[in-house]
């Protein structure tokens, strides 16, 4: 890995925005979220988490798969320009490493994402729900999850670390100073520090350690899930979450895949099919054309959302947890059964 100090970051926010589309996470008003940023002057990285984590970049909210005319079907897979995703934090890139993984043969989902470049921003204090320490997804970035890495040093400069081809090739033009090797100590100092200053939260390993040995009855998650009023607002907003349900719907003279069928040979397409989020946590996500419902307990929707983010189960395929321990779930639930609240139940009463 090359390794750099910059002075500033403008610098490189310029440099990487002058091929790409820009985007970074901007703090206004006292919202936090993901901003294009066409032109400068470029904003100052924020280390408060965005609401909504980058996901939605590649996993489109909701777009189109295919039209049909009426004689053909036409998949539309999406052509984006190339991007830049400028200081990701560390539990947000897991979770892309982790969509990566789950949308591997996803040609939509792909066609975006080998367009992005990642640049990472290393934490250097916890967040306010964060335990991404414990599930080995922060708050240093992972060299296999970013493209860069910025961590920030004294005095306003920054380490950059170059760390994939992709990344090597984006730097090119950019006239940079070697890191000294005490600016790369700094970084693993500064990382420990960090770690440290989380509080004790103990008892999330020792509910998944339950979880793990289906401790947790029936009766507990029913309980549990008496507070679930199916608001989607934790799978929305998990940086991991990845179900969706597909549907049929009319096409709009205002549809873009509409226009991206004008060059298809044959007549106008009349319908598409859209493929949008959906949320395992709503009663009817697994209900079968039979009408039979395997999840048709609140309980039993509750219980599969956790065990998805925590059983062991999923190792061999993911080779981690499906959870970076980012919080949000623990942010926006109305039930408060969020990840810290519902382990701190199962360490209690399970
Ligand atoms: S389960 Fe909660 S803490 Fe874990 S990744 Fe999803 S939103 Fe973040
Ligand atoms: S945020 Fe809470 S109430 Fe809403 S669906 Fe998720 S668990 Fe249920």
């Amino acid at each position: 890995m090359q390794q750099y100090v910059l002075e500033s970051l403008q610098v490189l926010q310029v440099h990487l925005s002058r091929a790409r589309q820009f985007y970074q996470v901007v703090e206004s008003e006292g919202e936090v979220f993901w901003q294009p940023i066409p032109q400068g002057p470029f904003p100052a990285l924020t280390s408060q988490q965005p609401l909504s984590s980058a996901k939605g970049f590649f996993f489109a909210e909701q777009e189109s798969l295919y039209v049909f005319d009426g004689q053909f079907f036409r998949e539309t897979i999406p052509a984006p320009e190339p991007f830049v995703l400028f200081g990701v934090q560390s539990c947000d890139l897991m979770a892309i490493h982790y969509q990566d993984i789950f949308f591997e043969q996803d040609p939509y989902y792909q066609a975006r994402r080998q367009q992005a470049i990642l640049v990472g921003v290393d934490c250097v204090h916890p967040c306010a729900q964060g335990f991404c320490h414990l599930v080995n997804a922060g708050p240093g970035v992972r060299d296999t999850t970013a493209d860069l890495i910025l961590h920030p040093l004294e005095h306003g400069q920054w380490l950059l670390i170059a760390v994939t081809d992709a990344g090597k090739a984006s730097l090119q033009g950019l006239t940079l100073t070697p890191a000294a090797d005490h600016d790369k100590h700094s970084r693993w100092d500064n990382l420990s520090h960090c770690e440290q200053q989380f509080e004790d939260q103990s008892y999330i390993l020792e509910g998944i350690e339950k979880l793990n040995r289906d401790q947790p009855s029936d009766e507990f998650w029913q309980q549990v899930a008496i507070q679930c009023i199916a608001c989607s607002g934790c799978t929305t907003l998990c940086p991991t979450c990845s179900c969706y349900s597909t549907q049929q719907a009319a096409i709009g003279t205002d549809d873009a895949s509409c226009s991206q069928a004008a060059s298809y040979p044959s007549s106008t397409p009349k319908a598409r099919q859209v493929r949008f989020w959906d949320s395992c946590l709503y009663e009817g996500f697994q209900r079968e054309a039979s009408f039979h419902n395997p999840s048709a307990q609140a309980g039993e929707r509750v219980k599969r959302f956790w065990y998805h983010k925590f059983s062991n189960d999923f190792l061999p395929e993911f080779g981690r947890y499906g959870c970076v321990g980012c919080g949000r779930c623990e942010q926006t639930c109305p039930g408060v059964i969020g990840v810290h609240s519902v382990m701190k139940r199962i360490v209690k009463d399970a």
